[in-house]
């Protein structure tokens, strides 16, 4: 009666290609009798793309329950974190052991791992059953044997007189809170020993070990054979992220970021996560989809109403699921006349292999009907194909609902990543998987329907979970020596509080010494006399001109400056580029260059007639005689005009105005940023004696007695000094704490020797120290594999910007990655971990040095007031304190603990270049109208 089925053996399809259709729906009219009738009994087994994808859903959420710290008690699917946290990046080196406890059979390996370039794994391996008293015995017994086993493993190959690290895997959920340590939930598949649940195995292995005397083994990892299978694809194939097994059991894992990991300490990077999906649906979430096969199935088990999905999917339980159906089919008289044999009311006698035999391309039937009559049944053709129908209905629905699992991790994988489509590799292993027929087709088939958006490479893995323990272990040896390399080389950017003491101790000397008569042309910290001597009162009025120049841009600047009731400030400025040709050409270049941007402005701002006092902020150390005289010390930062040195600055402006002959300015003072922050800053709060910068450089004016300053005649009052701080340490007194990154800086700078603690400080320094290191630890290898791009070797491609960007905490480390990709560098996840550190360890010190300097000054200030407390404020500018994420934070902690006497107020000064630059010029300019009693010497 087979009628003119596409079905019949001999024909070009072939019973199972057939009865493939016909599970997926697609030909029910054509199917003959047997199958139909199958599909009948069987719809419930058969599931919807819709119906997958709700489970798809559904498992989404399960995953989500266990990843959250408060439902995770509670949730079916454990989401057990593995404590492995990188894959392997192919230097792992070195000779392992693992012993693999969770399939059919113990097995030892050892597996040698070469660093030869060529990226391979030798493995060897030895079988050892695991009779009944093992998986059904007691805790002590298991152990035992396993060293036992181990033992006798060792001595075949030679092991017994070297110490070799081991790699556990245990395929069974384990609680873990380190890499070697993990408590047993609860025993799946067919294990049931008595007194392990609730306990450490690792321990328990140790212990077992050390009864043997003559073996040496270091068990450093417990791994999950998902794991393993995982690390073992990874070797090969470094987009591998997914670890599944189908074959005894059922189990998947996956790399997770750790900021959705709230059982696990930390935020940076991935770590791999053990879904225990075998677990899902404990809970009742797939009570819907089990059919009363698949309760009859978990009733009879060692575990009752544990892992429902498991039991739905793997091969410990496919066959008897067949059995069952067939008991039943039988007993209705559909199958074999209505006869059961004794064989077949027998649980187990239908296992996975003989599932796999039924569904075979060709010989499916006729290995089908040997099966059946093995079991004693006396088939009929029709019996057979029906059988093989039943068997096929099963098998697939098996993957489908791995695919729909699977497909809910990948689309979870990809969310993460925040990418619309995603390539990732899956590392399989499994006997289903692996032998049956059509499993692996159909997986990939249905999964490609359930995503599309994922481009999924399979990758078998190779014996994956002894491998991959022993992969885990050489992953975690290399990390260890990595991080033990990494903070040898962060270690000098540590200061210690004694060392920040030492620090602020030598400023404070440098600071009294360069105050000094004698030290006039020697001081390295030069105090310079600003003849600014006191705060802006409220009165100042009137229009302004300021340039700023000495930072990363040219301004020029219109402030209208009001007293009175409606005192305020209001500013009207342009930028101008100074070309990197006319910063380092000739001084006439550079100061015609300013001239020429400042008629710009004045035709801008239409007041090219107007002769308006102009004050000048000029960030570099200039030796003063008087508000308007400046000498430059020396260019600093990124200047390097020829001709200026020891010239005065405003002469230079004055001869390029008379020059160009097209308008006049009144020049009244000459400016130090810091000063200028300090006023701005003293215009709101008259509190402020101290003005701080960090910027591209680093610098700080205070108020000083004028009894302390040698260099100035008189007593009375007080004058601001500035202090040009960046040259601190150019005597030599910080080198000891100077790296070889920071020399290496200076070495390729503008002014070697030069500004040595503005070099360690300053923005204009602190990502070529960061590139510095990333150059050596990427020479170390512990970096970017090994490999120094070319845009690595450029010189100030890493901006302080950057720092900021990749040390902010709101950014995810992908971010990190986008950082470091938009500056050529291509990085893994681990190797961003180590930029952001790396780049936390330079702004934290810069921020920790700024601060021991800074406490130096305030101290002083508090001595010589003779206070027990001191209340005081300082005016900060600079985009490094105001827009590094850490910076400010760190740097007002660390005052706070190097001057614990003093309260500080920290007022971001705003525009203090260019506001402080006037109100300078408009005191001074009150003053020389016949009022001596205020600020300046004019
Ligand atoms: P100045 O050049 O007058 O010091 P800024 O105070 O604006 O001007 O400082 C500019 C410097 O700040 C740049 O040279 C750079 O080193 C640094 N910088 C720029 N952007 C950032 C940022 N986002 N975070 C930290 N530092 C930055
Ligand atoms: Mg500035």
């Amino acid at each position: 009666g087979r009628g003119g089925s596409p079905s019949a053996p001999g024909t070009e399809h072939g019973a199972g290609q057939a009865a493939e259709q016909a599970a997926q729906g697609a030909c029910m009219a054509e199917c003959h009798l047997p199958s139909l009738q199958v599909d009948r009994f069987l719809h419930q087994l058969r599931l919807s793309d819709d119906v997958l994808q709700d489970v798809a859903a559904r498992f989404q959420a399960e995953m989500l329950k266990g990843l959250a710290r408060d439902t995770n008690p509670t949730a079916a699917v454990k989401m057990l974190p593995s404590f492995v946290r990188s894959l392997p990046d192919g230097s792992e080196k070195g000779e392992f052991l693992a012993v693999d406890l969770g399939g059919s059979q113990l097995r030892a390996h050892r597996v040698r791992v070469s660093d030869d370039g060529k990226q391979s794994s030798q493995l060897e391996s030895k079988f050892y059953p695991t009779p009944k008293e093992v998986t059904q015995g007691n805790g002590a017994e298991l152990f035992d044997y396993i060293a036992d086993c181990l033992s006798d493993f060792m001595d075949t190959r030679n092991l017994k007189q070297k110490k070799v690290p081991l790699g556990f895997t245990f395929s069974f959920p384990c609680k873990q809170t380190k890499l070697d340590e993990g408590v047993l939930l609860e025993w799946t598949k067919h294990f049931r020993v008595r007194g392990v649940q609730g306990t450490d195995v690792v321990s328990s292995l140790h212990r077992a070990l050390q009864k043997h005397q003559d073996i040496d083994v270091d068990v450093l990892a417990l791994v999950n054979d998902t794991v393993g299978t995982m690390m073992t694809c990874g070797y090969d194939d470094p987009r591998c992220e997914v670890g599944l097994i189908i074959g005894t059991g059922t189990n998947a894992c996956y790399m997770e970021e750790m900021r959705h990991i709230s059982l696990v300490e930390g935020d940076e990077g991935r770590m791999c996560i053990n879904t225990e999906w075998g677990a899902f649906g404990d809970d009742g979430a797939l009570d819907d989809l089990r059919t009363e096969f698949d309760r009859e199935l978990d009733l009879g088990s060692l575990n009752p109403g544990k892992q429902l999905f498991e039991k739905m999917i793997s091969s410990l339980y496919l066959g008897e699921l067949v059995r069952l159906i067939l008991l039943k089919m039988t007993k209705e008289g559909l199958l074999f006349n209505g006869k059961v044999s004794a064989a077949l009311l027998t649980k187990g006698k239908i296992e996975m292999k003989h599932v796999s035999a039924m569904e075979k391309y060709k010989e499916g039937l006729s290995n089908t009907r040997e099966i059946l009559t093995e079991l004693k049944l006396f088939p009929s053709e029709e019996d057979c194909v029906a059988v093989q129908h039943v068997c096929t209905i099963v098998s697939f629905r098996s993957a489908n609902l791995c695919a729909a699992t699977l497909a809910a991790i990948l689309t979870r994988l990809r969310d993460n990543k925040k990418l619309l489509r995603m390539r990732t590799t899956v590392g399989i292993d499994g006997g289903l998987y692996k032998t049956h027929p059509r499993y692996a087709q159909r997986l990939h088939k249905v999964l490609r329907r359930l995503v599309p958006t994922c481009d999924v490479r399979f990758v078998l893995s190779r014996s994956g979970s002894g491998r991959g323990a022993a992969m885990v272990t050489a992953v975690a040896l290399r990390l260890a020596a990595q991080r033990r390399r990494l903070d040898a080389a962060l270690a000098p950017f540590l200061l210690p509080p004694s060392t920040l003491q030492q620090v602020r101790d030598s400023m404070r000397a440098e600071l009294e010494y360069g105050l000094k008569r004698e030290a006039q042309g020697q001081a390295t910290v030069k105090m310079l006399p600003t003849y600014v001597r006191g705060m802006p009162d409220g009165t100042e009025k009137g229009k302004f001109l300021a340039l700023d120049l000495g930072g990363t841009n040219f301004r020029v600047l219109l402030v209208k400056i009001k007293s009175g009731r409606r005192r305020s400030v209001q500013m009207y400025n342009k930028i101008f580029a100074i070309p990197l040709e006319i910063m380092q050409g000739t001084g006439e270049e550079l100061f015609d260059h300013i001239v020429q941007c400042i008629a710009d402005f004045l035709d801008y701002m239409g007041i090219k007639g107007a002769r308006l006092p102009l004050g000048f902020t000029f960030s570099f150390p200039c030796r003063q005689t008087s508000i308007d005289k400046g000498t430059l010390v020396g260019w600093t930062k990124g200047f390097k005009a020829t001709d200026c040195e020891g010239e005065d600055v405003v002469d230079m402006l004055r001869e390029a105005i008379r020059r160009r002959n097209e308008f006049d300015l009144d020049i009244v003072a000459v400016v130090n940023d810091t000063v200028g922050t300090m006023m701005t800053c003293g215009y709101e709060d008259p509190n402020c004696e101290i003005g701080l910068i960090a910027g591209t450089g680093t610098n700080v004016c205070y108020m000083e007695d004028m009894k302390n300053i040698e260099t100035v005649e008189g007593n009375e009052g007080k004058m601001c000094i500035n202090t040009e701080w960046g040259a601190f340490g150019d005597n030599g007194c910080i080198d000891h704490i100077r790296t070889k990154y920071d020399r290496e800086v200076d070495e390729g700078s503008l002014n070697p020797g030069k500004q040595r603690y503005e070099k360690m400080t300053s923005g204009m320094y602190l990502g070529e120290i960061v590139r510095e290191i990333l150059i050596d630890l990427t020479k170390q290898g512990l970096l970017f594999r090994g490999h120094i791009s070319e845009s690595l070797r450029k010189r100030g491609i890493f901006e302080t910007k950057f720092l900021s960007q990749i040390e902010s905490d709101r950014l995810a480390l992908l971010q990190v990655r986008r950082v470091l990709q938009h500056l050529g560098l291509d990085s893994t996840c681990e190797d961003s971990i180590i930029v952001k550190e790396v780049c936390a360890a330079v702004s934290t010190r810069a921020a920790r040095l700024c601060g021991a300097g800074l406490a130096a000054v305030l101290e002083k200030r508090r001595q010589d007031r003779g206070v027990e407390r001191l209340q005081i404020t300082v005016g900060v500018d600079g985009t490094l304190y105001k827009l590094h994420p850490h910076f400010s934070r760190i740097l007002q902690e660390t005052v706070k603990e190097l001057a614990p006497q003093c309260d500080v107020t920290f007022m971001l000064s705003e525009d203090g270049s260019g506001k402080g630059a006037a109100l300078i010029t408009a005191v001074a300019k009150r003053l020389h109208n016949g009022d001596p009693e205020h600020l300046s010497d004019l």
